[in-house]
């Protein structure tokens, strides 16, 4: 794991949270080794703003689509507090991931830049059903930041990755296509 970094202003996010009048909290950047889990009450009455970055290769649910695993994400959270005393986060992700083209079999550079809004809650049952936003559950009130980034991370790669269209993809023709190079022509011949 490596160090994180303070919010600019122009990072903030569109999020419309009630803060509370409290201003944004500004973490310093994160010594390595400090606890990913976090207390989502607190940060969200301090508005924190957080910046983490995450090796690729520490993300495990991330793995069986990797080509390599080179790489980090960045992932920047703002907590807030919601009017009716929820609480939930603003996160962005921001990574190249080397994925595997579901078609060529290569791997090839994806570019993420991806945001979204999730509320936090203890259980299902204790969810908003009408919430507009994902909900994130908490263990204990708490949550791992890096398990966080990887859900979002996750939620932003495309289902079947391609590595680009089909003409330019590096795909190896099928032994059915070579021998009937002209079968869809001649289809269409025999219906005219
Ligand atoms: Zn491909």
């Amino acid at each position: 794991m490596s160090g994180g970094g303070d919010f600019k202003n122009k990072d903030l996010h569109r999020i419309r949270f009630d803060r509370g009048g409290n201003g944004p909290y500004y973490t310093r950047p994160m010594a390595s080794g400090l606890s990913d889990r976090i207390d989502c009450s607190r940060l969200a009455d301090d508005a924190a703003l957080l910046e983490r970055h995450y090796p690729l290769r520490e993300l495990p649910r991330l793995q069986d689509l990797l080509a390599d695993a080179h790489g980090s994400v960045r992932a920047r959270f703002a907590f807030a507090r919601m009017g009716d005393g929820r609480i939930g986060a603003s996160i962005a992700v921001q990574a190249a991931p080397q994925l595997i083209c579901q078609r060529c079999l290569k791997g090839f550079a994806f570019t993420v830049a991806a945001e979204s809004e999730v509320e936090f809650a203890n259980s299902e049952a204790d969810a908003r059903a009408d919430s507009p936003r994902e909900i994130y559950l908490m263990e204990d009130g708490s949550v791992s930041l890096r398990e966080l980034a990887e859900e979002e991370l996750l939620l932003a790669l495309p289902l079947v990755a391609v590595c680009s269209t089909p003409p330019t993809c590096g795909r190896a023709p099928s032994l059915e296509e070579r021998s009937r190079p002209f079968a869809a022509l001649q289809d269409l011949l025999k219906k005219t």
